[in-house]
């Protein structure tokens, strides 16, 4: 149960030195550097699975901090191992900017991240949750967009695709409803190097790409509206 899995009480009190070290080498060198800003992760991959697509971003934007989120114990401890593993047998400072708690961000992800802290939010190929009473147990309803809408920043990208049709018209229709997203137009997308890792970074889009399967996606921007 949840109880077994530390969570922070606020965004404030996320250990990122833990997470990220060699963003956070010490406290004294970080005195040094009063002006300097303070890192914060800036993507968050929701239900990041085995870790596929962490590991492909990390070195292309290798000074942005990201974070998976994951529910299953063993997956995580597995990321965690993963990410571990690529610091160690790379060249210093590679694979540094990524790491992922065991968390269920259906109910803790505020405590994670601040208003408008998030550039980009990922939700690759969740879980379907076919039955009519188990759509509230979906990572994307309009009440949960709210969420999202909070964490993103005006601008920032929210990133979904999945193999279920059903499930792709439901968080495209979700999005289409929300007020604070507008849908990416197609020729944006194409000049985006984050669109292609959608399906060939994770391990779920390459299953779906050797079964020579189809994908449902959906990519919109958080924006702003007259308050
Ligand atoms: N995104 C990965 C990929 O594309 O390869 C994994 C997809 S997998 C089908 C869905 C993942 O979401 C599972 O690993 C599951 O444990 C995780 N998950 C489901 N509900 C979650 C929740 N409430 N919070 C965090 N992770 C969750």
């Amino acid at each position: 149960s949840d109880s077994h899995f530390p969570i922070p009480i606020s965004p404030a009190e996320f250990d990122y030195s833990h997470h990220y070290p060699h963003f956070f080498p010490s406290s004294r060198e970080h005195h040094k550097n009063e002006n300097a800003p303070f890192p914060r992760v800036k993507f968050a991959d929701v239900g990041c699975g085995f870790g596929g697509l962490l590991v492909g971003l990390s070195p292309l934007f290798p000074d942005t901090l990201m974070l998976g989120m994951e529910l299953r114990d063993k997956v995580s401890e597995y990321v965690k191992e993963r990410i571990l593993a690529l610091r160690a047998s790379t060249n210093p400072g590679q694979y540094e900017n990524i790491s992922v708690v065991r968390t269920n961000s259906m109910k803790y992800l505020p405590n994670y991240f601040e208003k408008a802290q998030l550039s980009k939010m990922f939700f690759l190929f969740p879980d379907p949750h076919f039955k009519e009473k188990n759509h509230r147990r979906r990572v994307i309803s309009l009440q949960l967009l709210d969420e999202y809408a909070y964490a993103l920043e005006v601008g920032g990208i929210i990133y979904t695709i999945t193999d279920v049709e059903e499930l792709g018209d439901w968080m495209r229709s979700c999005l289409d409803d929300h007020p604070l997203f507008e849908q990416v137009p197609e020729e944006e997308l194409e000049t985006d190097p984050v669109v292609k890792l959608l399906t060939s970074a994770t391990e779920e889009g390459q299953k779906v790409a050797r079964n020579g399967g189809q994908t449902f996606r959906a990519v919109y921007r958080r924006i702003k509206i007259n308050e």
